[in-house]
């Protein structure tokens, strides 16, 4: 793994020990724990910046410092500390002021003595442990609320910092403290922890969907025409959310985050929303790169009972969206479910008076398709030989195979298509298109290739 090389295991190779602790690891954290584990805690990295960054120079006597906040629920021993260990070993100590973990109710005993003891050895680690399961939100706003930097830095528990990835954040906050920033989120592989890095012009920005989930966008033809340099920072509409930094003023002028939000997920987007939407900017610092491993599911319990997400997501909609909050209503059929008390956040954006939603597709994000802006909507169906409907999803795993037939449900969800102004039948960014006579779905393409369809006044 030295270097960010690939660490290969081969399974058939394994003892029955090692298999079934290979195995384990797995199940435990949803990458490959065992390859981590045999990886140093110091690993090095190679230099992953562009050129145009090395030229740029910094004087750290003019940077402001930063807390680092890296909040864990069960966090794998060796992920957790070389986290911790790239910080310190790929960072000015100048600008570090502290790092706070904050750890959300683990249970595992790794977590507990043993990280108090090998933490104790190092002066600038602080660890907060929480009374009960709080999840990512409040876990993070409790990490803020003691932190003694004049920026926040926020980090997941299984990352790995580059070379001069912290002087290009806070340089960009030294010179407007309503810019909030992340770094290059570049891959570390969830089985070889290799570390695969991406460019700045090849680098993706951050978008979303009406499901109001994340999604990761090449950079637009407006923002590559007006770079000078490959070192400029790019705007995003919004971001990843795990690794980021703000000023810790700013931070709680915009009213942090929204606490009513549970375990995991949406606060990105309100994060994002809200700053572009009340006078401050988002933007991809590409001369900071961090690692973080991606992974496909998530390791842990959630909440028993309670749809965690819909709940998140349904108090940004409310709170920042407007009269947009009812197209993504619509994908989940109306089903509000009881999402708490909102009436703080609609005050606290009342009294920061921002733009409206309105505003923030028209200025942030024009590329962004409206489905009110489409020809029509509905279903895509057909009566012969018996009324079956074009139902497919988006998500990754469906795409670019023959999409499914089934009754006709007028429910919406996988049922509901748009055809766009361009005559292009799509949800979303995801377009149908004609695989040599089979429909399948696939990205939607500006070339328009085998994605344009037509309807004639028969019916078809
Ligand atoms: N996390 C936490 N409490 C939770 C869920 C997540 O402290 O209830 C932490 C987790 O350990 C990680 C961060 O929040 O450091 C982000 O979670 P995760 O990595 O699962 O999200 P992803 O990167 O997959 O979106
Ligand atoms: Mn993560």
């Amino acid at each position: 793994g030295e270097n960010g090389e690939a660490v290969q295991l081969k399974e058939n190779k394994m003892s029955p020990e090692e298999k079934a602790t290979f195995k384990k690891g797995w199940d435990d954290n949803a990458f490959n724990q065992m390859a981590s584990d045999m990886i140093s805690l110091h690993r090095t990295l190679p230099d992953v910046r562009d050129r145009d960054c090395l030229k740029l120079e910094y004087d750290v006597n003019n940077l402001p410092d930063t807390s680092i906040i890296i909040i864990f629920h069960n966090e794998a021993w060796s992920a957790l500390l070389r986290t911790v260990h790239s910080v310190l070993d790929r960072s000015h100590p100048k600008l570090v002021k502290e790092i706070i973990l904050v750890d959300d109710f683990s249970n595992k005993d790794h977590l507990k003595e043993p990280l108090d003891a090998y933490m104790s050895q190092l002066k600038k680690v602080r660890i907060l442990r929480g009374k009960k399961r709080q999840g990512l939100i409040r876990a993070r706003l409790m990490g803020a609320s003691v932190a003694r930097g004049q920026v926040l830095t926020f980090l997941d528990s299984h990352c790995e910092c580059a070379k001069g990835w912290l002087e290009p954040l806070l340089h960009r906050i030294s010179l407007n403290w309503t810019n909030v920033v992340t770094p290059i989120i570049d891959v570390i592989s969830d089985s070889t922890l290799s570390y695969l890095h991406t460019s700045a012009k090849s680098t993706s920005v951050g978008g979303f969907d009406w499901n109001l989930q994340f999604n990761w966008h090449p950079i637009q033809k407006r923002d590559i025409e007006s770079r000078k340099s490959d070192a400029d920072p790019l705007r995003s509409p919004t971001m990843a959310g795990g690794l980021f930094s703000i000023n810790k003023k700013y931070f709680e002028h915009l009213g942090s985050y929204d606490p009513g939000m549970d375990i995991w997920g949406a606060e990105n987007l309100e994060m994002s929303f809200k700053v572009w939407m009340c006078g401050g900017t988002l933007e991809i610092i590409v001369c900071s790169h961090v690692g973080h491993i991606f992974r496909s599911r998530s390791p842990y319990e959630w909440r028993r009972g309670v749809n965690v997400l819909v709940k998140n997501t349904v108090r940004l909609a409310e709170v920042w969206m407007d009269e947009y909050k009812q197209l993504y209503y619509d994908r989940i059929n109306n089903n509000l479910g009881d999402y708490g008390d909102v009436s703080d956040r609609k005050a606290l954006r009342q009294k920061l008076g921002c733009h409206s939603f309105q505003w923030y597709l028209d200025n942030i994000y024009p590329e962004m398709f409206i489905p009110k802006n489409s020809v029509c909507t509905g279903e895509g169906s057909s009566n012969s030989p018996l009324p079956m409907c074009i139902d497919s999803s988006t998500e990754t795993s469906t795409l670019n195979k023959p999409v499914g037939l089934w009754p006709c449900h007028q429910q919406g969800g996988n049922q509901l298509w748009f055809l766009d102004k361009n005559g292009r039948i799509r949800r979303d960014d995801h377009c149908l298109f004609n695989s040599r006579g089979t429909v399948m779905v696939a990205e939607c393409n500006e070339q328009y290739a085998h994605q344009l369809w037509v309807y004639n006044k028969v019916g078809w």
